[in-house]
């Protein structure tokens, strides 16, 4: 049987949330550092509005990969895995942003098989995976009792799994 693993999209392949900083401080002239400040300094619905024209842009499609995590991916498929590509953007809302979503992996030689919502792997619908790649440890401990086990790609956070199946690797 073939090998599958499935790996989160944004802040392992891309630089996300930096690339949706980087969004914000472009389109109003601000120069915030981190998300946190950006939520902090505009009004929620300032934010989501901002997020909204973010996700209605094109700016996705330009989005400077993450090397080490390529080399990560081609590597998995130079063994034989079949990957799945798992992201939490809102395809349902945003129905572009899939297209943008593919092209940009087009583009950027990314080797994948299928690009899936991580809500259809939360839900265990789907096949028998080997193992999951995630920079958030809240969904790497969810997935983890799904999947085989999981391994944190970890550009940001501190914290330290829950599950036993968690193998915390530092992300570059
Ligand atoms: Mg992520």
């Amino acid at each position: 049987m073939r090998k599958i693993c499935s790996i989160d999209l944004d802040d392992i392949l891309d630089y996300y949330p930096a690339c949706w900083v980087d969004f914000i401080n472009r389109e109003t002239g601000l120069n915030f550092k981190n998300k946190a400040e950006a939520i902090k300094a505009l009004s929620p619905e300032g934010y989501h509005s901002w997020k909204d024209r973010y996700r209605k842009s094109e700016f996705k499609a330009n989005l400077p990969i993450r090397e080490s995590a390529l080399d990560l991916v081609e590597c998995l498929r130079g063994r034989g895995y079949f990957i799945v590509v798992v992201t939490s953007r809102p395809f349902e809302n945003y129905p572009q942003l899939a297209d943008v979503t593919a092209k940009w992996l087009a583009k950027n030689n990314i080797p994948y098989d299928m690009l899936v919502g991580k809500s259809d792997l939360l839900s265990g619908k789907l096949l028998y995976f080997d193992f999951h790649v995630d920079d958030e440890m809240e969904d790497a401990n969810l997935i983890a009792k799904v999947v085989h086990s999981a391994f944190l790609f970890d550009t940001q956070s501190s914290a330290e799994p829950k599950q036993h199946s968690i193998i915390k690797n530092k992300g570059s």
